[in-house]
Formats: structure tokens, C-alpha cells, sequence
């Protein structure tokens, strides 16, 4: 069990959890997420280990505008679909004070994609930005060509992290209905990519790794 938000995320570790909070740790505009936590999602999914989230609204105030260090509110939606799509992430333990606030995150199971997506929310942060870095929000969907552009990434970051393809990884590769080889360079995706991403050197870059 791990903490998961977009805020957290952008903090290195501490010993002091309140760190991940402090407003002096939110003055500078932020870039990307802490490279640490990035690889920790990254060798959890690659040995098989899920993670369940906690704190993915950041004990609510990521919800509040005037609480959240990102200055901008997030939906509920929006916080269980960051959560859920980072690598390894297996389950989002939704912390509720209510009945009510507990349908709130279950309805998410009904949510439409637009209401889960959090890219453009993101992208409108006045301080943080995740430029030419894939958040895996499935933004730049639909590609004409059916690539799942996020998942195709996650796994080429997967195996350029460890410097080589493991053998699991391939697996999640290949079972992709459609992979990085088909891609046929139309650039629509790009043009819908709020973080500047380079999608189809990330698609010619899966297909030198995995063949296809
Ligand atoms: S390439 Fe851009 S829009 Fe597509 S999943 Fe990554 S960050 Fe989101
Ligand atoms: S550039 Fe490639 S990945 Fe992007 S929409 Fe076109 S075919 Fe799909």
C-alpha cells in the first residue's frame, strides 16, 4: 500500500510525510514527476507486484482549489483515473467521510472517459508542468490505427528503464492488440497530446525494441 497522488508524486522521499505538503516544496514551478517514485511503479510492475493506492485525493484537498498545492481542483474521477492508470496500481482504497462521498468514488466505475480524463485539468496547472513526459491518460486517443498509445509506452519506458526487455513485459507487450509498428505517422495524436509527448518517435522507438 502506497500513497499515490499528483502532488506526491512530484516530491522526493522524506521521512517526514508532512514534507509532501508543505507549501515551500510547491513555490518553484515543478517539472515531472520525482524519478524515484517513477522507477519504484516501474520495478513494482515489472516483478509483478500491485499496488494499492491510498491518499489519491491527498486526504481531499486535492479536491479544493484552495487546498491543493496544484492551485487548481481535481475531480474525484480524475484523482482515482491518475491513480489507476500510474504503473503496477492495482486498486485505489477511496478514503470517504460519508455515504455520500463513497458513491462519489464508486461511481466512477460508471464514469465516462471524458469525466475520468485528467489530462487537460493537468495540463492547466498553473506551476507544474509533465512536458514531453507520458502521464498514460489516454488523451491522444483515438488513433486511426486502434494503438493503445499509452500502454505502448508505459511498456517502451518500462524496458528502456531496465536497459533491457524483460520477459514479462514483452508478454503485456505482445498481447496488446495493436503495437508501435503499425503506427503510420498521421500525427493526429500529437496534435491532442496536452504534454508535448513525441508519440511516433515513442511508436518507431517500441517497434526497434519489440520487434513489432
Ligand atoms: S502520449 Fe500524451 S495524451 Fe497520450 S497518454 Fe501520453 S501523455 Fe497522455
Ligand atoms: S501517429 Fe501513429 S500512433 Fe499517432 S494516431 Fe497516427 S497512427 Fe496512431
Amino acid at each position: 500500500m502506497f500513497s499515490v497522488n499528483p502532488c506526491y508524486d512530484l516530491q522526493p522521499a522524506s521521512v517526514d510525510v508532512e514534507e509532501l505538503w508543505a507549501e515551500k516544496n510547491y513555490e518553484d514551478h515543478l517539472v515531472n514527476m520525482d524519478p524515484e517514485r517513477q522507477e519504484l511503479y516501474e520495478t513494482c510492475q515489472r516483478l509483478g507486484v500491485g499496488i494499492a493506492v491510498m491518499k489519491a485525493f491527498g486526504g481531499g484537498d486535492l479536491l479544493d482549489e484552495k487546498l491543493s498545492p496544484a492551485g487548481k481542483a481535481l475531480t474525484v474521477n480524475q484523482c482515482i483515473h491518475y491513480a489507476l492508470t500510474r504503473p503496477a496500481v492495482a486498486t485505489v482504497l477511496a478514503g470517504a467521510h460519508s455515504v455520500e462521498q463513497l458513491r462519489t468514488s464508486t461511481a466512477y466505475e460508471d464514469a465516462t472517459e471524458a469525466k475520468r480524463d485528467y489530462a487537460m485539468a493537468f495540463a492547466s496547472f498553473p506551476k507544474i508542468s509533465w512536458e514531453g513526459h507520458c502521464m498514460y491518460c489516454s488523451h491522444c486517443s483515438l488513433c486511426p490505427k486502434k494503438i493503445d498509445v499509452a500502454s505502448v509506452t508505459k511498456f517502451l519506458n518500462l524496458a528502456k528503464a531496465q536497459g533491457t526487455v524483460p520477459e514479462t513485459v514483452r508478454e503485456h507487450y505482445e498481447v496488446l492488440p495493436h503495437h508501435g509498428g503499425e503506427c503510420i505517422r498521421c500525427g493526429a495524436c500529437e496534435t491532442r497530446c496536452p504534454f508535448g509527448v513525441p508519440i511516433m518517435e515513442n511508436m518507431k522507438q517500441a517497434k526497434e525494441i519489440f520487434g513489432k
